[in-house]
């Protein structure tokens, strides 16, 4: 998602330049396979008693990404404003409806934002280690796991989740943080993380219509402009789980997530799902028979995914502040957000490559998500 809308909003600048993709695996975009991308994400604001940095940038990327929809996915099959219900609890006392959340398919929003002509994507193509080209200005090469050269390009975005550590670990040892000592000497880890988690689907099918109704009393209260109290909207407190979604000719509805810390590759679990569902079932007491019988009948799926997460819960986004990196750049740090944040950091790191002064941000946001902080 960072990838992919960084390069839309640096092809949309109309530089005169060609945006390449360089990405690990085979397909950046295939949404016919729910096993290689989250198939669908919640986009909702979140919101913090304080209107915290992570509120006010959830909720300008909200609409950044609502944007974003409007303009490029069909409505209904790739994305749908449904609203979400957050249930008091945990995340307050009181419910609270959030108008602007809806549904969107990553894998759709990927290829759509890809699908321009100043961009080139090529897939299989794992980097493995960045250097500066000697006595060629800023040029950066990056190479594959034989030392062989994927590409040469002014700026490169690490763009990578958390294999960006990796990337900026490897490169060579004289670019120590600017405000280096030498005491502190070169790095040895940065400040992110990985999270392993898995979401849980299945059939929305006639029974799941018939219970919708009686589902949730509260929501009698709630959605008076963008929906009735009887169309499906998300629901959110421990978890979220989204009702409707458009999926291969029929509807899904999809539920989760867990956060599994140390588990160094996702993957797909029976405890996971078990724990999926259990929370489901706490969200939604009056589903837990439905949700029980589906899940008895085999018709329960789940995929895994990764987060790369900061210690703030802000992306790192912005120039590496590293001796001799200019136009090397982070986008990173989605963490469980990305669908809110992509857009909007996208948009941020090129203008700060082109030099514009048109980020989409204001000047304390872009002090609070600056990747600088890492070092
Ligand atoms: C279970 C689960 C549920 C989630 N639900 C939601 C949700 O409802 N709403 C929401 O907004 N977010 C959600 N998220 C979070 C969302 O998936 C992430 O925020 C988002 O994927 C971050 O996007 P990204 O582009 O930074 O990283 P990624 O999506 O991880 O993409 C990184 C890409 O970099 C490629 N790559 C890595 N290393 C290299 C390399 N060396 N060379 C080339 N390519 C490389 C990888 O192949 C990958 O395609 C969820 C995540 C999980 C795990």
């Amino acid at each position: 998602m960072a990838g992919s809308a960084t390069a839309h909003a640096l092809a949309e600048r109309g530089c005169e330049v060609m945006v390449l993709v360089l990405e690990a695996a085979d397909s950046a975009t295939s949404s016919a396979t729910p096993s290689h991308s989250l198939p669908v994400g919640l986009l909702a604001p979140h919101h913090g008693a304080d209107d915290n940095p992570l509120s006010q940038l959830s909720r300008l990327g909200v609409a950044a990404t609502t944007r974003a929809a409007q303009a490029l996915l069909q409505q209904g099959i790739d994305w749908q404003p449904c609203g979400a219900l957050q249930r008091a609890g945990k995340l307050g006392p009181q419910a609270r409806w959030h108008p602007d959340a809806a549904w969107v398919k990553p894998a759709a929003l990927v290829a759509a934002w890809l699908a321009h002509p100043r961009i080139t994507l090529r897939t299989g193509a794992q980097v493995r280690q960045l250097r500066p080209l000697q006595g060629a200005g800023t040029a950066w090469q990056a190479l594959d796991a034989q030392g062989g050269v994927l590409a040469i390009a002014d700026a490169v975005v690490l763009a990578n989740a958390y294999q960006a550590q990796a990337l900026l670990l490897g490169l060579p040892d004289g670019m120590l943080p600017l405000a280096n000592t030498p005491a502190i000497g070169k790095a040895t880890a940065l400040p992110l993380h990985q999270v392993a988690g898995q979401v849980a689907y299945g059939p929305w099918d006639s029974a799941w219509q018939a219970l919708w109704p009686r589902l949730l009393p509260e929501l009698a209260n709630y959605s008076p402009t963008s929906s009735s109290a009887h169309s499906p909207c998300a629901i959110n407190g421990n978890g979220h789980f989204i009702p409707a979604i458009a999926w291969q000719g029929s509807s899904i509805w999809l539920s989760g997530s867990t956060y599994e810390h140390e588990v160094p590759v996702p993957q797909v679990t029976a405890q996971g799902l078990a724990s999926n569902i259990q929370r489901l079932q706490q969200l939604i007491p009056a589903a837990a028979d439905l949700l029980a019988a589906q899940v008895s009948a085999g018709q329960v799926q789940a995929w895994a995914g990764a987060r790369c997460t900061t210690r703030d819960r802000l992306p790192a986004v912005g120039a590496v502040p590293l001796a001799d990196a200019t136009g090397l750049y982070l986008c990173t740090g989605m963490g469980s957000r990305g669908l809110s944040f992509a857009a909007l950091c996208g948009q941020h790191v090129a203008a700060c490559i082109t030099g514009a002064a048109d980020s989409p941000l204001p000047a304390h946001l872009q002090q609070a998500i600056d990747a600088a902080r890492l070092w």
